[in-house]
């Protein structure tokens, strides 16, 4: 049995990381707790940032709800910098040590930013990931830029042109794809959401792609596209991914890189060659695990409900005397998006579905319930407006069923089962 931790360390102040503070206190643990955060704001929520908070409808301030009695230290605008595995210590931007008994990484993920530094430091080109971040580009479309330029095809850049139409402001979205959204929701339900962008004003172009911006006084004026289109615009977002935050652990022995930091089914981070580190964890969107529910498949999902489910099993298992005591991570990813009015949710994970059936509603209406398959078994179910169906999608992936799923509700539709 390995001793009770006296000290532990979490490093990343945001949702997994306070999630995973909240679960230890909870679990019992009464020894010393250290958040580090690289950030200055307390740990706060990020969804509502490309939703309510771009349009002015709540402060930046999403500060999460901190339990009364946590009694935790939070080391915030300090960065860990270093991490010793053998003198079990953390090293922080100000050349502070801090030992640690267990130790949990959630340090998530950050905007990729735009791959020409120039354009990127030009006035009027944003990103947005953090609260500072929502803040500036809040302030932007405020003052009504001419036309904002959107770059990238994921759930950021629709819920950001989303908000742009709710002002009223002329938005043209580039997607390099030929569907948008497709890598997430599949190319069909992508088709419809980017119809439906369409239809509410977005000037959606696909396969598209900027070849150079042009700047007078290092301000954006306009962007030239790849087939030689040129748009003028004085405000842009990147929305073009993330990248995980692992640079810190660089040298550390550990998995990690630009796909997430290795860690086993039980949230324990894996050293390179395959064994656990003793003590250490990790949590949220910079973690990479084996999926229970695509045969312990790698994967690393960006989703909140992931982030606090998975800091919530690595709390428990931190606190477990041994590895027999320890629980799964078998969290089914779910998330969600609101845009253009509808509100779009996903369990399971359909990027790498065979089949797809509506199962509830239709394209027509805008409001449908579709399963996505895998070698015949129901993977992942989406909705659009009409959640109610849901959990009984879930229930169904987790007991592994047959696609597609759930034959004989009253409410379907003649079901077709069609390519993704
Ligand atoms: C604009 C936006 C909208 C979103 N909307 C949705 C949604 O609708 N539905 C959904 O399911 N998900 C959504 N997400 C995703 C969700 O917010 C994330 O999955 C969640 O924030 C992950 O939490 P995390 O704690 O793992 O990582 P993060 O929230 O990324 O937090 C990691 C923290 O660690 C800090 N850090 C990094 N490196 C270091 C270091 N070396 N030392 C110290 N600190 C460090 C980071 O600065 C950050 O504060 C959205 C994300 C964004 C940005």
């Amino acid at each position: 049995m390995t001793r009770a931790p006296e000290r532990i360390v979490v490093v990343g102040a945001s949702l997994a990381g306070l999630a995973a503070a909240h679960a230890l206190r909870e679990g019992g643990f009464f020894g010393s707790l250290t958040l580090v955060g690289d950030e200055t704001h307390a740990p706060y929520d990020r969804p509502p940032l490309s939703k309510q908070v771009l349009r002015g409808l709540y402060s930046a301030d999403t500060t999460l709800p901190r339990h009364p009695d946590l009694r935790a230290t939070f080391r915030l605008g300090q960065p860990a910098t270093r991490l010793d595995l053998s003198e079990r210590a953390v090293e922080l931007g100000d050349g502070s040590r801090l030992p640690y008994d267990r130790l949990l990484i959630a340090t998530g993920t950050r905007a990729r930013p735009w791959p020409n530094p120039e354009e990127a430091a030009l006035a009027g080109v944003f990103t947005l990931r953090g609260r500072d971040d929502a803040q500036r580009l809040g302030a932007r479309l405020r003052g009504r830029p001419r036309r904002v330029v959107l770059v990238g095809g994921g759930f950021i850049g629709f819920e950001v042109a989303s908000t742009c139409r709710d002002l009223d402001i002329p938005v043209t979205l580039l997607v390099r794809d030929a569907v948008p959204l497709a890598a997430t929701l599949g190319p069909r339900l992508g088709g419809l959401i980017g119809e439906v962008a369409r239809e509410r004003g977005v000037d959606l172009r696909v396969e598209s792609e900027i070849e150079q911006m042009e700047a007078e006084n290092g301000r954006l004026l306009a962007v030239t596209l790849k087939d030689g289109e040129r748009i003028e615009t004085d405000c842009l977002v990147a929305a073009i991914g993330t990248l995980r935050n692992v640079e810190w652990l660089d040298g550390s022995g550990l998995q990690a890189d630009a796909k997430g930091l290795r860690c086993d089914a039980f949230c324990r981070a894996l050293l390179h060659d395959g064994s656990v580190a003793e003590g250490v964890f990790a949590a949220g969107d910079v973690a990479r695990w084996p999926n229970p529910h695509d045969d312990d498949a790698l994967v690393a999902v960006e989703h909140w409900g992931n982030a606090r489910a998975q800091a919530e099993t690595a709390a428990g298992n931190m606190l477990a005397g041994d590895a027999s005591a320890m629980r799964r991570h078998d969290h089914l990813p779910d998330f969600w998006s609101q845009q253009f009015g509808l509100t779009i949710k996903l369990v399971g994970l359909a990027d790498s579905a065979d089949s797809f059936a509506v199962m509830h509603g239709s394209f027509e209406e805008r409001r449908l319930v579709a399963a996505f398959g895998k070698d015949g078994r129901t993977v992942a179910a989406a909705s659009i407006d009409s959640a109610r169906w849901l959990p009984a999608y879930k229930a169904a992936i987790r007991e592994r069923v047959p696609f597609p799923p759930i034959e004989d509700a009253v409410d379907q539709p003649h079901i077709r089962v069609q390519e993704p």
